[in-house]
């Protein structure tokens, strides 16, 4: 395996599925199924989730509620994704811990960074729910905390394209996909990778980004034995 141990980030919306809201079991049996994979293997996978299958504060605020209460409960979605997620990667067998950074002491365990780390060690998949904590910050910019909290070689965000493209693969056929490319160029060409807080917060501590598509069953396996299937940012 190319890498040891990496932060997973998965996005909220993957958790649906088909569906249009909330959590589709399918789609979570497949992922254990694909991180099981890779622990099996050896490799050590902290994970951070997201919540807007469930709750995005700014859609609270577009919406008149204050911000700062929206993102609690954007919060809290993301600790319903990590509940579900470590049922499903239970059911598969993986021994599992979710740490949250705001504490709900009779659900998960507070982060506490030593304790992750050991319990990668141990070859349980830690998954992290509460986002930073904050509110006004992403998932994605806890991702990438977390991930040089704890050492991570590499931040693997799945998705459901399969790279990073000159314009947007979704409405443009004739998109380009980078195999590779520079934190400065994907600033330069403004293309959107995560956003800004995240991927500068990566930048500057030189941590790798592979963007590819999580939703392919195998493919997890593949990025992590470090084939070239998506698109890696780098310095
Ligand atoms: N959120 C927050 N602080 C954080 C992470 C998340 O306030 O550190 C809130 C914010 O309202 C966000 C929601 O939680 O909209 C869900 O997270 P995100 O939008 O990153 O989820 P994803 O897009 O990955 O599903």
């Amino acid at each position: 395996m190319k890498y040891k141990r990496i932060l997973l980030k998965l996005s909220g919306e993957a958790l649906m599925g088909n569906r249009q809201y909330g959590i589709d079991p399918e789609r979570l049996a497949e992922y254990a199924q694909d991180i099981k994979t890779i622990t099996d293997k050896g490799v050590q996978v902290a994970i951070v989730i997201g919540g807007g299958n469930i709750f995005r504060g700014v859609a609270g605020a577009s919406n008149g509620m204050d911000r700062v209460q929206g993102d609690h409960m954007g919060m809290l979605a993301t600790v319903i994704n990590g509940l579900a997620l470590q049922s499903a990667l239970e059911d598969a067998q993986i021994p599992t811990r979710l740490q949250t950074a705001i504490k709900i002491n009779e659900v998960a365990e507070p982060f506490i960074r030593r304790k992750a780390m050991r319990h990668l060690e141990k070859g349980r998949v830690v998954i992290f729910g509460g986002g930073t904590g904050n509110p006004y910050f992403t998932t994605d910019s806890a991702a990438v905390l977390r991930a040089i909290e704890i050492e991570a070689d590499v931040i693997l965000k799945g998705t459901r394209v399969d790279g990073i493209y000159n314009t947007d693969p979704e409405k443009d056929s004739s998109a380009i996909k980078f195999n590779s490319i520079s934190f400065d160029d994907v600033l330069k060409k403004g293309l959107k990778v995560m956003d800004t807080t995240a991927f500068t917060l990566s930048q500057e501590n030189n941590l790798p980004i592979i963007v590819f598509d999580m939703n392919k069953p195998g493919n997890l396996l593949k990025v992590v034995s470090g084939e070239a299937i998506g698109t890696e940012v780098n310095i």
